[in-house]
């Protein structure tokens, strides 16, 4: 530990190469032919962009998405050879920054095929860019119909190479989900007169729905970083993040008296309380907190597993440790918030939210680390 680590309140270790096994792990699951990719967006899911490109390179991965521009020149600076998608489009105005940075925009719409197609043509260059298709989703891309009118229109789409068809599902985390089937027989048909041309439907959730869905790449996200990607099936891959904050204080609570804001949760027995430093502020969500009427999220110290008690607060939360053996929880002593013993979409689904959430909301208090997770506790 570096001797500033003793004034943070909490750590966040990130295990690297943790996220290159998920990587290599996900891979194995394609269907031959098909190319693993790496979506890295909002800062490789608060594991850090650059650093998690870095590594993914070193284990063979090439090909990287981001949601903006920026977060694609920051993953060019880091890797000059890497093929970088940028899911959000071409912002108007954009399109000598994006090539510029060797960047392939995801065009989403008539407008950008149009202003892309006019920047390659002014340039008389045919840059890369990939195109998505609305299957169903509702969020970016052309409908079908816009599709296959842009894709008749020479003048248009022979300006630029066009290096991948698009679409991304919207209910994946649910094999069940009726709405699967049917973007995937969108997709086919829409894009079966250029089924020359590579196509991308995938992301984490699609890859374990099957070769059906894989397509010539995927573009997997959430599982890299040790997410659930499917509501219905154990998460098979590893964790790669882990909290430790701090136990600044340990307090006895008598029965009957409440604990933290609004008095919200009153204990029920004789209480030894530890005050520990992160709150909403380090994205401890303020609903995974406890009350009275609603159990609340928790965390482990020495494989004991202790549940927050009354509200989250901005820079401290209050945790049950009346069962912990005393030289177990000292002032001083770290508690997991997450990492092998309390996985981030346990965590989520107190404060009603999702594992992405809580990931990209770790927040930048926290001292960061990279290092191997330690195996889980079992007790
Ligand atoms: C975020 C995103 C992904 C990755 O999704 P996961 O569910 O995290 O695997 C893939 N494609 C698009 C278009 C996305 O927005």
């Amino acid at each position: 530990m570096r001797a500033t680590d003793n004034l943070a309140g909490g750590r966040l270790t990130i295990d690297r190469d943790a996220i290159a096994a998920n990587w290599s792990l996900l891979k194995g699951l394609l269907k031959p032919g098909t190319t693993c990719a790496a979506t890295i967006k909002a800062d490789a899911y608060g594991t850090g962009a650059t650093s998690t490109a870095q590594r993914l390179w070193e284990a063979g991965c090439t090909t990287f998405f981001v949601a903006l521009p920026e977060e694609g020149a920051l993953v060019r600076s880091a890797l000059p050879d890497a093929t970088v998608y940028v899911l959000g489009g071409l912002f108007p105005g954009t399109a000598s920054d994006l090539a510029g940075a060797n960047l392939i925009p995801v065009l989403n719409s008539v407008a950008e095929v149009r202003e892309w197609a006019g920047f390659c043509k002014a340039e008389s260059r045919a840059f890369p860019a990939a195109l998505q298709l609305n299957t169903g989703m509702n969020r970016l891309g052309m409908d079908p119909e816009e599709f296959a009118d842009v894709m008749a229109q020479k003048e248009l789409t022979g300006s630029f190479d066009i290096a991948l068809l698009m679409t991304h599902l919207a209910c994946g985390s649910d094999p069940e989900h009726p709405l699967n089937r049917q973007q995937l027989n969108t997709f086919v048909a829409a894009t079966q007169p250029f089924s020359t041309l590579p196509r991308s439907m995938a992301n984490s959730a699609g890859v374990f729905l099957g070769p059906d869905y894989h397509f010539d790449l995927a573009r997997p996200g959430i599982s890299l970083y040790g997410g659930k990607a499917l509501d219905t099936a154990p998460n098979i891959m590893s964790p790669v993040a882990m909290v430790e904050a701090r136990v600044m204080q340990i307090r006895n609570v008598p029965k009957g008296q409440t604990i933290g804001y609004g008095g919200a949760e009153t204990v029920t027995r004789d209480s030894k309380i530890a005050l520990v430093a992160a709150g909403y502020a380090d994205g401890l969500h303020r609903r995974a907190g406890s009350s009275d009427d609603r159990p609340g999220g928790f965390g482990v110290i020495d494989g004991h597993k202790v549940p927050l008690i009354g509200r989250v607060s901005m820079d401290m939360i209050a945790l049950d440790v009346t069962d912990v053996p005393g030289e177990a929880v000292t002032r001083g002593s770290f508690v997991e918030m997450l990492g092998p013993n309390v996985a981030a979409s346990d965590l989520a689904a107190y404060a009603e939210t999702i594992d992405y959430e809580y990931l990209t909301g770790l927040g930048r208090r926290y001292h960061r680390r990279y290092a191997a997770l330690p195996a889980p506790q079992e007790r």
